[in-house]
């Protein structure tokens, strides 16, 4: 059984230098609010600034680790163009601009697209949200349909194994690669300007959970955002409270930058 993690208040800053840390950073109860429509929501301009002052202080070691495809972060981000991990590690674009997407089948896709379109069209409010290699059921707006929808989901990967079902908060995906969040941020962490830095990731969700064990073995620093069981080292107690101290380590880099050039 995992420890508590212990609270973020703890992490001593120290440990986080700009110039020897990888940054990964979920994207969605993370830095974004929640949205029962999920292509409604937004970045706070405050959590753009301090994506934007990050990179800059680390050199461009700032990933988004996400559910969302690169095209749907880019689009949030924008005008920010940070290293993205989408679709929980089926396609990637590295710290140099290079894109690799996992060649994935397209036939159980379809299957599964067919399915959840006609239990959607059954229950308004349920939304179907298309992504490249993988289909999400949201049903934040009927949450009292999550037993049909895990249904609908139990019933597809037995009629088409190569799908993998990913459960996260209001929302069940239909994935067709097994690569996982900690695969990408394995991959970022073997290229530049990743490499040889210490990793640091930050999720709120069942899916972020795989990037957290793998952070024991890599000797990274690992954060749980709100509540919930977790293999997280840390844990913030909800998502104002990690945004408002990650905002706060990206001033401090700042400061630190400034009075650095000041002796200079
Ligand atoms: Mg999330």
């Amino acid at each position: 059984m995992a420890e508590e993690p212990r609270p973020l208040d703890d992490l001593d800053p120290s440990l986080l230098g700009p110039e020897r840390t990888a940054f990964f950073l979920d994207f969605d109860g993370t830095l974004a609010d929640f949205n029962e429509d999920p292509a409604a929501v937004v970045l706070p301009e405050r959590e753009r600034r301090t994506l934007s002052a990050l990179a800059k202080a680390a050199d461009g070691a700032v990933a988004i680790v996400s559910g969302r495809a690169i095209a749907d972060i880019d689009r949030m981000l924008d005008p920010l163009a940070l290293p993205v991990a989408g679709v929980h590690g089926l396609e990637r674009r590295a710290g140099n601009g290079k894109v690799f997407r996992a060649a994935l089948p397209e036939a159980p896709l379809a299957a599964a697209r067919a399915r959840l379109q006609g239990l959607a069209r059954l229950h308004p409010g349920l939304l179907v949200e298309e992504k490249p290699g993988s289909i999400a059921l949201h049903f934040r707006r009927r949450p009292e349909l999550e037993p049909q929808c895990l249904e609908i989901a139990r019933s597809t990967v037995e009629a088409h194994e190569e799908l993998q079902i990913l459960r996260g908060k209001m929302v069940i995906e239909f994935k067709a690669g097994r690569a996982t969040k900690a695969d990408a941020v394995a991959a970022f962490l073997k290229e530049e300007p990743f490499r040889g830095r210490r990793p640091f990731f930050a999720g709120d969700d069942s899916t972020d959970e795989d990037v957290f064990t793998k952070m024991l073995e890599w000797k990274g620093i690992s954060i749980k955002v709100g509540p919930g069981a977790t293999a997280a080292a840390y844990r913030a107690p909800g998502i104002d409270a990690f945004r408002g101290w990650l905002a706060g380590l990206a001033r401090r880099f700042n400061e630190t930058e400034r009075s650095t050039a000041a002796r200079a």
